[in-house]
């Protein structure tokens, strides 16, 4: 798409590394890719054998997607509501709004998409058209958005498809699928500070119980639950890689957020400070993992959750992945940039090379 800037770095793979991939395939996994459980860090993604660098390693299909604009009645950026399309919409040459003017956000690139979303996003119009200025006007943007993907998230369970009529033969089905995988996903009341679990639940109570607006079937305890999860996994898109290392110089940051995703597979990806992986969203919204340096058999497979252009020394990562993410980075670049107590062997340091 015309809006989407791509810039050249050193000794990218060429080329583009989804080539091969067929466009209609909403989920791949890369057959040296696996999912595993370390003991202290629980599931991970992780290599069985050697994955050379400038690979796709993972393309998954997001199971609820959400564009995160300013100003969405003119903005360029929104994506077409259709999960099967997720495609930008700008408004010209015209993109189509939603019959029952539920909210700007809602769009699609064109009539076509807007047919086949109907029964998914009938199950959020009403939804959006009640809720949707109250919570805006009284909890914010974030809350909002927040709100809004476990209602897609809950549209996209209505409508699925029953588990049995999975391909079962994609190699996607080393990792769950559909609302299997959600259902799966880290997080829970106990991962989130009391104050945290005790806003969600009156969010919960207030506008996301079942009803003839939001008919979910779930009782309040499995939606918060949903809410811890997804707190706990959702992806920010942006038009540009994260997770390139070391930065570019002079920094190349990864550009404005433009949308927030769940994804069941990506989600399993730990965050490193000095990953092997990039991640990067295709024009369909699917996310798609790259290795950036030659991964060993046996290495776990990890991301950055966050622009490594930005909070570049060891306290300024530590604290935003504290506050942000709720853990303390103990990545090997973490480890390597901690204060030497008796010694200070810079050599020690054989991570700063690569
Ligand atoms: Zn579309
Ligand atoms: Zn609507
Ligand atoms: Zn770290």
């Amino acid at each position: 798409m015309s809006q989407v800037v791509y810039i050249t770095l050193e000794e990218r793979s060429t080329p583009n590394p989804t080539d091969g991939i067929p466009k209609t395939q909403s989920n791949w996994i890369h057959p040296n890719l696996i999912e595993s459980v370390d003991p202290v860090k629980g599931r991970q993604l992780r290599a069985s054998e050697h994955i050379p660098k400038g690979t796709c390693v993972l393309v998954d299909h997001p199971y609820a997607i959400i564009s995160v604009v300013d100003d969405p009645a003119t903005n360029d950026d929104l994506i077409c509501s259709n999960p099967a399309c997720n495609r930008r919409s700008p408004r010209h040459p015209g993109r189509f709004s939603c019959s029952n003017s539920c909210i700007a956000d809602v769009t699609w690139c064109s009539t076509t998409c807007r047919d086949a979303d109907k029964a998914r996003h009938d199950f959020e119009c009403t939804w959006l058209k009640r809720y949707a200025d109250p919570i805006r006007t009284k909890r914010g943007e974030y809350d909002f958005g927040m709100l809004w993907m476990i209602v897609r998230l809950l549209a996209s369970r209505h409508t699925e498809p029953e588990p049995q009529e999975y391909n079962v033969a994609t190699t996607s089905q080393r990792c769950k699928r559909g609302w299997a995988g959600i259902e799966s996903l880290c997080g829970s009341v106990d991962t989130w500070p009391h104050q945290h679990v005790r806003l969600w639940t009156t969010l919960v109570k207030k506008y996301l119980q079942n009803s003839p607006v939001l008919p979910h079937g779930l009782s309040a305890d499995s939606v918060l639950h949903l809410i811890c999860q997804e707190e706990a996994n959702s992806f920010g898109l942006y038009p540009r890689e994260t997770g390139i290392f070391p930065p570019p110089q002079p920094p190349v940051d990864r550009g404005e957020q433009f949308a927030a995703a769940v994804y069941p597979t990506a989600a399993m990806a730990n965050h490193s400070c000095i990953p092997n992986m990039i991640h990067k969203p295709d024009e369909d919204g699917r996310m798609i993992f790259t290795a950036s340096r030659d991964i060993l058999a046996g290495q776990e497979c990890c991301i950055s959750y966050f622009d490594l252009t930005k909070f570049t020394n060891l306290a300024s990562r530590r604290e935003h992945l504290r506050k942000s993410f709720k853990f303390t980075c103990q990545c090997d670049r973490c480890i390597s940039e901690e204060p030497a107590e008796e010694t200070n062997d810079w050599d020690s340091m054989p991570l700063m090379d690569i």
